[in-house]
């Protein structure tokens, strides 16, 4: 039996941008229908570093450029959500802050240009130098004076990426279906039906006034099916690899940036805890993940393991702790209009619309209330309102939520 569900909105893939559109459009009245074939979070958002930057990661060279200044509103914008104030786009009361700061460390001299961007107007973010006993536990070992480090404490919170998820599916609960697009894949025109396979054998079909496409990498094969085509698309998907590494058993809880000459940092360090045991987790990306991606996993655990000697050299592993790696792609939206080369970072989230389907890449975790925001506005401009009752509770089954990257399975822990 095919159900039929009436939305207005259909939105494709359950990450942090999906969701959090669903939660933004679901306030303005729209009955939506956001569709996820694997598990809520299972792209990019749950195996993100769950950092909301502030841009100062972006000021590294001293400069406040368009991606730093762009970013500098949205620590603010997601307190807010976290508080549930009034009037903020979603209500994140309970989500987890694994950190209130960011810890930048590096060599004495290199901090004083970010530390003045920070305290920039543009900024607003609130750098803080640390000495003594107001180091991290574990940097109070940590040379200090010409040769050793600076540390420095940021104003960026750092949040669990699962938790996250779990509460924008919570906030979106009776509007998320696990399943896909069934084919035949044909080009699809504002008011014609789509069919749905949900994961439990159920067919559905619905009508929806408009699309969009959250799905992340899953973009790039949509994007043709809903009009982008190849030549006149106002947008081109791309990819930027990482290889990611992680740590079991690491010595404490950390969220630090090791700052070195580069314009990135070399090691981006946070911390998790495995759901079976609660062993402590790092998380660690930064240069090293970006440089190590044609390495094969041995060789950038120990890259990892040279580079760590390095940036903490007065750091002991603690005996029995184990690593593995996560290959995982950065998958960005980039305007036509741009001129971004490929393999570029853009600045802000991207989206594009061709009539009323809506593509949609938010180029970081914390760019989603302001990607929402900018889908919002795109419907506005195709035309797209809600019905009058917006109410929607298609019955359909409800994906999980995805497992912290350390807890997949198939991870191999040597
Ligand atoms: C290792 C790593 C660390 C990061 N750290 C940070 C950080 O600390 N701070 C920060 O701000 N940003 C960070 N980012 C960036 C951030 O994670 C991403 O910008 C963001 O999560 C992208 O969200 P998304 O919803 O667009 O995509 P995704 O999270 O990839 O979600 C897309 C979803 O669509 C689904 N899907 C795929 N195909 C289809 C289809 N055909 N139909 C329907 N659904 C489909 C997928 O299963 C998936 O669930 C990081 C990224 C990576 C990879």
């Amino acid at each position: 039996m095919t159900t039929t569900v009436h939305a207005d909105v259909l939105i494709l893939g359950g990450g942090v941008a999906g969701l959090w559109t669903l939660a933004r459009l679901k306030r303005d009245g729209f009955a939506c229908l956001l569709v996820e074939p694997d598990a809520l979070g299972a792209g990019q958002t749950v195996a993100s570093q769950g950092i909301i930057h502030g841009g100062l990661k972006y000021a590294l060279d001293g400069q406040v450029g368009s991606a730093a200044s762009a970013i500098a509103a949205m620590p603010e914008a997601w307190r807010a959500c976290l508080r549930g104030d009034a009037g903020a786009p979603a209500d994140l009361r309970g989500v987890p802050v694994l950190s209130e700061h960011y810890v930048y460390w590096t060599s004495p001299g290199v901090m004083s240009r970010i530390a003045g961007a920070g305290a920039s107007r543009v900024m607003r973010t609130a750098v803080e130098r640390l000495t003594g006993d107001d180091r991290p536990a574990l940097l109070r070992d940590a040379p200090a004076g010409l040769h050793g480090v600076d540390v420095y404490r940021v104003g960026e919170i750092v949040l669990d990426a699962r938790a996250l998820v779990a509460r924008l599916a919570e906030i979106g609960r009776g509007c998320v279906v696990h399943g896909a697009l069934a084919p035949p894949v044909g080009a699809w025109r504002e008011g014609a039906p789509l069919r749905l396979r949900c994961r439990d054998g159920r067919d559905a079909e619905v009508r929806p006034s408009a699309v969009v496409l959250a799905a992340g990498a899953g973009n790039e094969e949509l994007m043709t099916r809903f009009g982008f085509d190849a030549g006149g698309s106002p947008v081109r998907a791309q990819r930027r690899p990482l290889h990611m590494v992680m740590l079991r058993g690491a010595p404490g809880a950390f969220f630090g940036h090791c700052v070195g000459t580069s314009s990135s940092p070399r090691l981006t360090i946070t911390s998790g805890a495995t759901a079976d045991t609660g062993e402590r987790v790092w998380y660690i990306g930064g240069r090293i993940a970006e440089s190590g991606v044609d390495r094969a996993p041995a060789e950038q655990i120990a890259a990892a393991g040279r580079e760590l000697a390095e940036c903490m050299a007065w750091l002991r592993l603690p005996e029995g702790a184990r690593w593995a790696t996560l290959r995982i792609d950065r998958a960005e939206g980039v305007p036509a209009s741009s001129g971004l080369l490929p393999g570029l970072r853009p600045d802000a989230p991207v989206v594009a619309r061709v009539g009323r389907a809506v593509a949609a890449w938010p180029t970081k975790l914390a760019f989603a209330p302001l990607l929402a925001d900018e889908v919002a506005r795109e419907l506005g401009a195709a035309g797209v309102s809600p019905r009058a009752d917006g109410a929607l509770n298609p019955a359909l089954p409800a994906p999980p939520v995805a497992p912290h990257p350390w807890d997949a399975e198939g991870v191999r822990w040597t």
